[in-house]
């Protein structure tokens, strides 16, 4: 008998060998260029760029930094494609393209899954498990909708828009970028990708797919750089369409540079979702919920649960529970298939994660982070708690974008939608309870555009994606994401 008998004993000598994925499968070249009408070129402005391992600190690859006239070039190319060949294409043929580009990722699923967790930090098991499926997933889907679009619209007449400027962020790098371009193209436009400057590489080698499916030169061009490249794409006076992934701040800027322009948008910006759980919930799993909500993919994840608000009479149990999970959580090597919590993506997002830590304390919380160790090398950050919140405190209203939790209590229903509700984003949420009308009433109540409930995190291409207020506008994904690239007449 011990003195505390109900208290699990966590890592009281399991230890798991080391189980790294392999590295030898595959090649990184040593510097890329810009994708542009179907082959790989040098950039007019001689420049190239570091991409980093965050996880080592090791140089990757060197890439390409468009200037304006790459850019140039790029929409030019995607023009021509579009004039000249995709927009004429029978629907099926067009579908055919993307089908095969789904084949091939499947294919190559192995060899994306490590370059995704090399150059982002992201575990092997989620880049393994869910950004490469889903990425295939998503052609896969919108190859079904190109020939039947006329169906998804009944009674209007769908027609594609030109040339799609797409920018992406680098949580999610390769799903983002199928989540832009499968559409765009499925609808018989044409395509200019640019993706994040500390995450390139899956789109480059999503490059060597797209050359490999047979595509038209020009229809889809890659071009490479940091936010001046991607502001080159939105003011890019030939392009037709935006859609932009990141974060609040730039999508306001984009905004601001499209009035006035004829140009249609989409914006998929930040978020800080409150995942509720109830007392009458099945504790363990809104445990894993919340683990799930807040730890996935280090919390770089724009819909992460960031904010947990418990009812009060099961508070201690829950946080209690949680503490000893976080004890179970292994940080380290992105590459080991043991992984649950990888490398932050860059020294910058570290920084940013770092400062909101010690805002958290300056503002009275009390942080708490799970007692592994992190690797001397490399970004790190323990998987953290604040308790004691309220809900004017920074950490509550503004967006982290890494492994940090913010837990506050409620009484009634009421008082945890009008907490939930308490922000300026409105991207997702969760609601963790046994009754059915409590699901319902909450998913009705909460203003953001996907509500999970009784699960965290759960994507899938047929269901649309997008936020209400500060958390942008438009939806991806599904029937709606199809609109978002065509005029209905
Ligand atoms: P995060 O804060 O998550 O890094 P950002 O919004 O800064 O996200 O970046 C998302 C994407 O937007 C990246 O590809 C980045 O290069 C690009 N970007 C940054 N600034 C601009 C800008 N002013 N115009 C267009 N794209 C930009």
């Amino acid at each position: 008998m011990t003195s505390q008998p109900n208290k699990l004993a966590f890592n009281s000598g399991w230890q798991y060998a080391a189980a790294p994925e392999g590295t030898d499968h595959f090649s990184i070249g040593k510097r890329y260029g810009l994708f542009i009408n179907g082959e790989f070129v040098k950039p007019a402005t001689g420049k190239y760029f570091n991409t980093v391992n965050p996880a080592t600190e090791e140089v990757l690859a060197r890439v390409a930094l468009a200037g304006d006239e790459d850019v140039d070039r790029a929409v030019a190319a995607a023009r021509k494609a579009y004039k000249g060949v995709w927009s004429k294409m029978k629907a099926a043929e067009r579908g055919k393209y993307i089908y095969r580009i789904a084949r091939i990722l499947q294919e190559r699923a192995r060899e994306f899954s490590v370059i995704e967790s090399l150059d982002g930090g992201k575990p092997i098991r989620e880049s393994r498990d869910i950004d490469i499926p889903l990425a295939a997933a998503h052609f896969f889907y919108y190859a079904g909708w190109a020939d039947k679009l006329e169906y998804a619209f009944p009674g209007r007449k769908p027609a594609p828009l030109g040339v799609a400027g797409q920018i992406i962020p680098w949580n999610f790098p390769l799903l983002m970028a199928a989540w832009k371009i499968a559409p765009a193209l499925a609808c018989g436009n044409t395509v200019v990708l640019k993706p994040a400057e500390t995450t390139p590489l899956t789109a480059l080698k999503l490059a060597e797919v797209i050359s490999e499916a047979g595509l038209p030169p020009g229809v889809v061009n890659i071009v490479t750089g940091a936010g001046k490249t991607g502001a080159a794409v939105v003011d890019h006076n030939d392009v037709d369409k935006v859609a932009f992934t990141g974060s609040t701040n730039v999508g306001r800027h984009i905004m601001m540079a499209l009035a006035g322009t004829n140009k249609k948008y989409t914006l998929e910006l930040g978020g800080k979702a409150a995942n509720i759980v109830f007392a009458d919930a099945a504790i363990d799993q809104a445990v894993e919920g919340i683990v799930n909500g807040i730890f996935f993919n280090q919390g770089h994840v724009c819909c992460a649960g960031s904010r947990l608000l418990v009812q009060e009479s099961v508070a201690d149990q829950v946080i209690a529970k949680l503490k000893d999970r976080m004890e179970t959580l292994i940080v380290g090597d992105p590459l080991d298939k043991n992984t649950d919590i990888g490398a932050i993506n860059s020294a910058p997002q570290l920084e940013k994660i770092e400062s909101y830590l010690k805002i958290g304390q300056a503002e009275g919380a009390e942080m708490y982070q799970s007692s592994c160790s992190v690797p001397k090398k490399g970004y790190w950050c323990r998987p953290t708690i604040f308790t004691g919140v309220s809900q004017s405190n920074r950490i509550v209203q503004e967006e982290i974008f890494g492994p940090v939790l913010a837990i506050q209590t409620f009484r009634t229903l009421e008082e945890g939608l009008t907490k939930a509700n308490n922000t300026p984003f409105g991207l997702s949420g969760g609601v963790w309870t046994d009754k059915g009308s409590k699901v319902f009433k909450m998913t009705q109540g909460i203003r953001a555009g996907v509500v999970w409930a009784n699960t965290f995190n759960k994507f899938d291409p047929a269901s649309p994606f997008g936020g209400y207020k500060e958390s942008g506008v438009g939806r991806e994904g599904g029937l709606h994401g199809l609109g978002a690239y065509l005029s209905l007449d």
